[in-house]
């Protein structure tokens, strides 16, 4: 949300809202198959990139246990190493696709100036009818 970094304690170990702005990054159930999906994809595009630069260095004489062992390592790895960052790319396309609501307990500094004035107005008319279209957030376990 605003850009703060060392969201993770520990290398898979993500803070559940931002130290800086409070953004809660588990915003509903199941927020995080999208960053699994991420994962996956840049995983599998990883083996390929391996087993295509293998054998196409060693073609014609193709090491199996080669290519299998580099392979998997690369399945492996590649999702640990590249964890964080999928977590980190989804929650910033979440947030593009399904904007922030008030109610998620964001610090109004870190609000853009359009949304600062639908705050305004619903505060002034008493009602969250303004964002009646958006989903509520539900707080982490
Ligand atoms: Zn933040």
């Amino acid at each position: 949300m605003c850009g703060q970094n060392k969201l993770f304690r520990h290398w898979v170990h993500m803070a559940e809202r931002c130290p800086r702005c409070g953004f809660i990054f588990r915003r509903i159930d199941g927020h995080w198959l999208g960053s699994w999906f991420i994962n996956v994809c840049v995983s599998q595009a990883a083996v390929v990139v391996v087993v295509s630069v293998i054998m196409t260095v060693t073609y014609p004489d193709v090491s199996l246990p080669v290519l299998a062992g580099l392979g998997g390592a690369t399945a492996l790895l590649v999702p640990l190493v590249f964890f964080p960052w999928s977590r980190t790319i989804w929650s910033a396309l979440d947030l593009a696709m399904r904007p922030l609501h008030f109610h998620e307990g964001v610090d109004p500094y870190w609000e853009l100036q359009a949304d600062l004035h639908r705050l305004r107005e619903e505060e002034r008319i008493g009602t969250t009818e303004l964002s009646a279209d958006r989903p509520e957030a539900s707080p982490p376990d």
